[in-house]
């Protein structure tokens, strides 16, 4: 049976502090596995980007690294899994962000006769993570997220998606302090998710700080898929 084929359907919450690499592997998870790929901050990005009213609402909380509140925050996410083809499974990063929003989802997907069929949690240290975001660049047409050259310390040139058209930035919540508050509203209000989840047998954890591919290997077998020879 091919990974996709084995994938079909699954409802996987990817689960991690900023800058586990969330995005990185649920990209690549959708080019192996063919299941959509729901980031909140991502739908958040696409309303400030087109000058929305929950895009205006949104942008002090997201520039300071704070949570925007529950009441935009869940309708928009499950909107958007609601949009998607009935059966089909899908890939949530960023969301859950705290307790509130887990029941909220659990409780929606009920109503549909559905439920979260794993939680995989990409642990990675702080200090790590503090020094990927604020070496991180994001392409402003795929959101694929790049590094400055290590060796440099050089900007990214641009991405393999759209290389002639590319416009590689950092993101305003990149900065020291919004990374920083970041972590404190992590570590307070979103890993207690984990044991939401961890109460409902969902959750499985894999080390996150190896190369990304290597990450993604422990991310399929975390999820019972092997990799096809
Ligand atoms: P991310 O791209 O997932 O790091 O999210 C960027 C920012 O969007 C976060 O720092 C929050 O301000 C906001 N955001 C994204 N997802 C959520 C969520 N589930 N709940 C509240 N705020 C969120």
């Amino acid at each position: 049976m091919s990974l996709a084929n084995a994938a079909s359907g699954l409802r996987l919450v990817l689960f991690g502090p900023p800058g586990a690499g969330k995005g990185t592997q649920a990209q690549l998870l959708k080019e192996r596995l063919g299941v959509d790929h729901v980031s909140s901050g991502d739908l958040f990005r696409h309303h400030l980007s087109t000058g929305t009213e929950l895009g205006d609402l949104a942008r002090g909380y997201m520039n300071r690294g704070e949570l925007v509140p529950d009441q935009v925050t869940i309708g928009m996410v499950l909107d958007r899994i609601g949009q998607l083809p009935c059966g089909q499974g899908f890939m949530l990063d960023g969301f859950p962000r705290n307790t509130n929003q887990a029941r909220a989802l659990d409780e929606s997907l009920t109503l549909a006769n559905a439920a979260i069929d794993r939680v995989v949690h990409i642990a990675v240290a702080d200090d790590e993570l503090i020094r990927r975001l604020s070496n991180r660049y994001i392409c402003r047409s795929c959101q694929k997220p790049f590094a400055r050259d290590p060796a440099t310390g050089a900007p990214p040139s641009g991405c393999d998606t759209f290389p002639d058209d590319c416009d590689i930035y950092q993101r305003d919540d990149d900065t020291p302090e919004a990374v920083a508050n970041r972590l404190v509203v992590y570590h307070r209000e979103t890993a207690p998710v984990l044991d939401y989840y961890r109460e409902r047998g969902l959750l499985t954890d894999v080390a996150g700080e190896g190369a990304v591919e290597s990450v993604n290997e422990s991310l399929l077998h975390a999820l019972g898929l092997t990799v096809e020879v």
